[in-house]
């Protein structure tokens, strides 16, 4: 077995821990280990410690997991404690886990523009970079200067967004990397009028989207052209039921847990939804949440 008492003076290190309250789904088994690292310096020692064939799996707030209901054998890192959030002139830097939520509002305080729609966004820095997330006509690589990366041979690399390829829901970042921070470059516009867009961006949110179940966001990519939500719809899937587990009947491109919920029921929707809109409407949907453990 593992000997893992090294890293409990680098951070907290538990093993066999349950990963569903951790996300928003609330769906999921525990993970092996989980690792919360104190400072950027006591993770790169951690490196070093964990035997190269475990997998290191970062997880920010969990807001675009499903994860296996048999859990990951893996170390999933929290990086909860790199929370940092600074801006100076029109540069904004941000630690891998501060809240999004938490970004816009810094960056609305100071009257800066371009990352209103974080305040939408329930997960962290590290997950909004590498999954580049986006609303409202914004998307992290919008205003991505580059972003602080360690890589699995613990060493740390600078890469700018010109390198990184972001696309729709997609950023390239190397096997096994760990984004540690991120800077953007924002444009002013006077604090009143972007904290009025984040209020208008938040209320259209309440009103279209089932917020009140737990929940991992869109479902499907939005395929060119098109909506996922609205392909769903149209195969006649709102609201259909697996298990615990429902098409949203607010948005057909959400699945909400009614309560204990397997990810084998959220699996069952997905594919249901998946081969029945290729079969009828011949349009391949992707998912956009990640498949943790689990595949379709
Ligand atoms: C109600 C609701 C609404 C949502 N609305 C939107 C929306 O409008 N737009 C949108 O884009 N998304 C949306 N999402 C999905 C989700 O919030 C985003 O994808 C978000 O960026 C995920 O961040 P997270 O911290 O929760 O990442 P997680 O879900 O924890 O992880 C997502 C992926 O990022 C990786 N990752 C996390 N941290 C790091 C890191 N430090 N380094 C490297 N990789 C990392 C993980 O390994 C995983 O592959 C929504 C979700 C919910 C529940």
């Amino acid at each position: 077995m593992t000997d893992f008492s090294m890293l409990s003076s680098l951070g907290k290190i538990e093993q066999d821990v349950p990963l569903a309250q951790r996300t928003t789904l609330g769906v999921g088994g525990v993970a092996a280990w989980l690792f919360r690292p104190k400072s950027q310096s006591d993770l790169m020692q951690a490196l070093h410690l964990i035997p190269q064939d475990l997998p290191i799996f970062p997880m920010g707030r969990g807001s675009n997991l499903l994860i296996a209901d048999d859990g990951i054998d893996a170390l999933v890192l929290d990086l909860g404690d790199f929370n940092t959030l600074e801006v100076n002139h029109h540069t904004l830097l941000a630690g891998a886990g501060a809240r999004m939520s938490k970004i816009a509002q810094r960056a609305a305080l100071s009257g800066f523009s371009g990352l209103e729609f974080m305040a939408t966004v329930p997960g962290d820095l590290g997950g909004g970079v590498a999954m580049n997330a986006g609303a409202f006509g914004q998307q992290v690589s919008d205003t991505l200067v580059s972003i602080l990366l360690l890589n699995r041979d613990g060493q740390l690399q600078h890469i700018n967004r010109q390198d990184l390829n972001m696309q729709y829901r997609y950023t390239a970042l190397p096997q096994g990397s760990v984004v540690l921070s991120a800077t953007f470059e924002l444009g002013e516009k006077g604090a009143e009028e972007v904290k009025q867009v984040m209020r208008e961006m938040r209320a259209k949110r309440s009103q279209t989207q089932p917020l009140n179940l737990p929940n991992c966001g869109s479902v499907f990519k939005n395929p060119e052209g098109d909506f996922a939500a609205r392909l769903i719809e149209s195969v006649g899937l709102k609201g259909k039921q697996i298990g615990k587990a429902n098409i949203s009947d607010v948005h057909a491109n959400f699945i909400v847990n009614q309560g204990g919920a397997s990810c084998a029921d959220v699996l069952g929707l997905i594919r249901l939804a998946k081969d029945t809109v290729k079969q009828e409407m011949n349009v391949e949907l992707e998912p956009e949440v990640k498949l943790v453990g689990c595949a379709l």
